[in-house]
């Protein structure tokens, strides 16, 4: 079963200004085919599916336990889209009515390259993909076969960092809020394709951490990497639970170092989750109708609501 924080894997900085299109390139990173929904979809179901898991227990719940960071990365990716979709947060923005809207006020959205994403999610994000199609189930693969799997995973791991790195380079600097999506995720994609490799050179003796960093640039050339890199994220890995998932440390530890191009130290698992940043506002847009075109009552009944519930 899964446990919910109401923070985000990181913190993300507040979006400079609205901009859906870059919102709609971050879609990639969500329901791409290396998006963040296919790393939840193939680990989790792979995870439900897993075969002697007693006797396999390391591989097991290092597929586990990463199913639950990528749960947070759909998260943090979803945040990302609709923050640069709907801008920086002005306070006050969602008090009173959504006044008169006959004049077209939102007149500019017909030019964004995914209309849908305003007309039907109102600036939120969906699993689609860059150009509106929907991810799917096709994406999921789960042989049972746990070369064959693990190998898959380290595909898409390599393949997740392919097209992270063609999005950062999309993106310009004032779309930070989407840059830092991509520093954070290719300091964690970068763990667990080094975790899938590892897992098969235990099984299998081949040494196919050598293949990395896939493809080949070192996270010390992204500038939003680098803090990251200093605090050490690239040699932790999280058992994303208080007491399970222990035995990832006999794959993730076991005397293996940080990758070569990064900086160096011990490999070492972190019993739960990173310590996370805040989740967005994201204030609502009474002409948009969200929450609502005159949402005053909403909020009271809200107000009261909390006001009972402590
Ligand atoms: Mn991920
Ligand atoms: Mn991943």
């Amino acid at each position: 079963m899964f446990l919910r924080i109401d923070k985000l894997q990181a913190e993300l900085p507040a979006p400079k200004r609205q901009d859906p299109n870059a919102a709609a390139a971050l879609q990639e990173l969500l329901g791409g085919k290396y998006g963040e929904m296919s790393t939840l979809g193939n680990y989790m179901f792979q995870s439900f599916n897993f075969r002697s898991k007693s006797k396999l227990r390391p591989f097991y719940s290092l597929v586990a336990s990463i199913t639950a960071e990528e749960l947070g990365h759909v998260e943090l990716v979803s945040n990302g889209v609709a923050m640069l979709a709907n801008g920086p947060d002005q306070e006050g923005a969602d008090s009173g009515d959504g006044g008169d809207i006959s004049n077209a006020p939102f007149a500019d959205m017909k030019d964004i390259r995914s209309y849908a994403s305003f007309a039907s999610h109102a600036g939120g994000a969906v699993p689609v993909n860059s150009n509106s199609m929907s991810w799917n189930t096709d994406m999921v693969t789960t042989t049972g076969n746990v070369v064959v799997d693990l190998l898959h995973n380290f595909h898409l791991e390599c393949g997740a960092r392919l097209h992270k790195l063609r999005v950062y380079e999309t993106l310009t600097a004032d779309n930070a809020t989407g840059r830092e999506v991509c520093g954070y995720l290719l300091v964690r994609g970068s763990v667990h394709a080094h975790a899938y490799a590892l897992a098969l050179k235990q099984i299998t003796g081949v040494d196919i951490e050598k293949m990395l960093p896939t493809p080949n640039i070192p996270l010390g050339k992204i500038p939003e990497c680098q803090k990251y890199l200093n605090e050490g994220s690239h040699r932790r890995l999280y058992t994303f639970s208080p007491n399970d998932y222990k035995e990832i440390a006999g794959i993730w530890g076991n005397g293996e170092g940080a990758l070569p191009g990064d900086p160096p130290g011990e490999l070492t698992v972190v019993d739960g989750m990173p310590e996370g940043g805040k989740i967005h506002q994201l204030v609502g847009i009474p002409s948009a109708f969200t929450p609502d075109y005159a949402p005053e009552e909403m909020f009271e009944i809200a107000t009261k609501l909390y006001q009972a519930s402590r």
